[in-house]
């Protein structure tokens, strides 16, 4: 059984050297944000995950939830890690001063949000969701319920969740049903049920806040019918304390392959008393603001899995003693060589890292430019961030999510049978994180949006403005000797890139089913593009080091690990470029009723 511990040394590379957080942090005159702050974060934050969380994954796993009487009950030693976690003050750690945080900057605490899902992503879903509602709340409430709700959800003492998704109403949220009529008071009584609502009842938190989508008497259909409300378990009472039931019940939960310590609850309101939240109808654009942020933490999910996954996997080909090297015994004087001699282990665990240490950059860039867009001075600067992010969010999210799964399934492959079974605790991973392509959107949902809306939807140029930004990091690398060949290559590809997407466009013209056709293979594209791009930093950067530490196995390893991802995983574009021009002719040839096995 492997153990966490949080990557540091490639964190702090990533967070220093690679993107320098405390030198944009000085340019936007948050001085006080220093490298022995951030550093200080990290270390403090490295032992929580990995003392405090880590110890609960593998108990979280095996002994699930107990639901009784509409109550559900968290796993061994889950309470204990959550009220640590806010008194220690991580919870509000990113939150608005006003309402009682510490005003930390979100993207930079990414690197912490990573380490939190490594440690047990099930447990970090209850607070990330917390977040997430709170950022909705702050953004469009009215005051008055922003006064309520944010103090005790800031400090961890109210949880929050999102309550969306209903039987028949999922990916198409213009189908749901739950209803919500105007009472005398202002307020509004929601009655629906609701599924797989993650959090939808613990025992972590002494109440909690469902943010509710459901439609008003007269609102029109689909999804500009739909309006957001805040529905809290117990309501508020005259101290501002959770009080009286609100009609709001579990009516039981899922039994899951995998998170087994979150709850994903039906949850029932009957006449329950909500407060709208934005304008009437406008509930979805609203909505947006929480999962734009839980699609980047489901990315991070992605991340966290993926780190976990690859330390389990280098320690065991490590151990595991099968065959001999060959070109002849590496360690004659046992029985056998440990399996990281094979050149076919090798390949599993080199791409591992390459994703791994890969992800973490594209994590952190879209953090860097969270960091800016909430905090840079200049508006123009503000605003390109804010393109650049809605750019790279599907990306994160769907790109960041299959790669768990290949990094996942590969752990288990390295393990050989033993990762089959439960002992080694890999399976659970692969397990863990089947999810993350599923929800929050699905991948192909991701994928539409990258490609309908973020890149046709902008006529091309936020596809331009991140090729742009990838040119100049050639322009700054590519003189180097043992990067050149790799700008080269990200540049040939680059070219193609920016010539499929005007092919697509065309072809996008002629029938919109063209491009749902081409967008999960243009979705991998780009994930793989950023990678190519985070790596082609990462190489020049190291080559800088070395040059004064010729002998620096750390800087030595990213060389070699680039060159692995250039030479062996960049090449996926090719076949995803080819199948992305195959177009939807194909796809659309049969009948529903041709597909059927005869
Ligand atoms: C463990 C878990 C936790 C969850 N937590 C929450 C939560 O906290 N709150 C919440 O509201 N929901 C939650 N969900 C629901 C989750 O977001 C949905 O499952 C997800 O959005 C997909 O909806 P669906 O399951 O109805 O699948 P469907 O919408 O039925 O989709 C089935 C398949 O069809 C594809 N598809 C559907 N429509 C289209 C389309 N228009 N174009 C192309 N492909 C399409 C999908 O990509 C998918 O592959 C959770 C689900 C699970 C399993």
């Amino acid at each position: 059984m492997y153990s966490y511990r949080a990557p540091l040394r490639d964190i702090r590379f990533v967070v220093h050297e690679l993107l320098d957080f405390e030198q944009n942090y000085r340019a936007y005159g948050r001085d006080e944000l220093n490298r022995e702050l951030l550093d200080g974060i990290l270390d403090e934050g490295a032992r929580f995950a990995e003392d405090v969380l880590a110890p609960t994954n593998r108990v979280g796993d095996e002994y699930g939830l107990k639901f009784e009487d509409g109550q559900v009950s968290t796993p061994p030693g889950f309470k204990e890690a959550y009220d640590r976690y806010c008194e220690d003050g991580w919870i509000t750690m990113t939150a608005d001063p006003e309402w009682g945080g510490q005003g930390l900057p979100g993207g930079f605490t990414l690197a912490f949000g990573e380490m939190l899902c490594s440690g047990n992503m099930a447990w970090k879903m209850y607070s990330g969701l917390t977040e997430s509602a709170t950022l909705t709340i702050e953004a469009h409430a009215p005051d008055d319920v922003k006064r309520t709700y944010l103090p005790k959800m800031v400090k961890g003492e109210w949880s929050g969740t999102m309550c969306l998704t209903e039987a028949h109403s999922g990916t198409d949220l213009g189908l749901l049903r739950t209803k919500a009529e105007p009472r005398a008071d202002g307020t509004f009584a929601i009655t629906g049920t609701k599924i797989f609502i993650s959090a939808g009842e613990h025992d972590l938190t002494k109440n909690i806040v469902h943010l509710v989508l459901a439609r008003l008497p007269d609102a029109p259909p689909g999804t500009r019918g739909i309006s957001l409300f805040v529905v809290p378990k117990f309501l508020p009472d005259a101290n501002g304390d959770a009080g009286a039931a609100n009609g709001v019940r579990c009516g039981s939960i899922e039994h899951k392959m995998g998170i087994r310590a979150s709850p994903t609850c039906v949850m029932h309101f009957n006449d329950s008393v909500g407060w709208l939240i934005g304008k009437a109808n406008e509930g979805l654009a609203c909505m947006f603001t929480m999962m734009n942020h839980a699609r980047l933490g489901v990315g991070l999910q992605g991340q966290g899995l993926s780190e976990l996954a690859w330390q389990a996997s280098i320690a065991y080909a490590n151990d595991r003693l099968q065959g001999r090297a060959m070109t002849g015994p590496k360690e004659p004087g046992k029985p056998a060589d440990p399996i990281i001699v094979h050149p076919d282990v090798r390949r599993m665990l080199l791409t591992q890292k390459a994703f791994v240490e890969g992800g973490r950059v594209l994590c952190l860039l879209t953090g860097r430019e969270i960091d800016s867009a909430h905090m840079n001075t200049d508006a123009d600067a503000r605003r390109r961030s804010n393109d650049l992010i809605a750019f790279l969010t599907p990306i994160v999210k769907g790109f960041l999510t299959d790669v768990a799964m290949e990094v996942t399934s590969l752990a288990v492959q390295i393990h050989g049978g033993a990762g089959f079974i439960r002992e080694t605790g890999v399976e659970q991973l692969m397990r863990d994180a089947r999810i993350t392509p599923i929800y929050e959107g699905t991948n192909g949902v991701q994928a539409l949006d990258l490609l309908g809306r973020k890149v046709f939807g902008t006529g091309g140029k936020s596809q331009q403005m991140i090729s742009a930004r990838i040119v100049e990091s050639m322009q700054k690398f590519g003189s180097l000797p043992e990067v050149a060949p790799l700008a080269a290559e990200l540049g040939k590809r680059l070219e193609q890139w920016g010539k499929l997407t005007g092919e697509l466009g065309a072809a996008a013209t002629r029938s919109p089913d063209e491009v749902g056709a081409a967008a999960t293979d243009y979705l991998q594209i780009a994930g793989y593009m950023m990678l190519g791009w985070c790596w082609l930093v990462a190489a020049g950067v190291a080559t800088k080091k070395l040059a004064e530490n010729p002998d620096d196995d750390f800087y030595k390893a990213k060389l070699v690990t680039a060159r692995h991802y250039f030479a062996r995983i960049l090449p996926r574009v090719d076949s995803h470029s080819a199948a992305a021009r195959a177009g939807a002719a194909g796809l659309m040839a049969l009948t529903a009723d041709q597909f059927a096995i005869a």
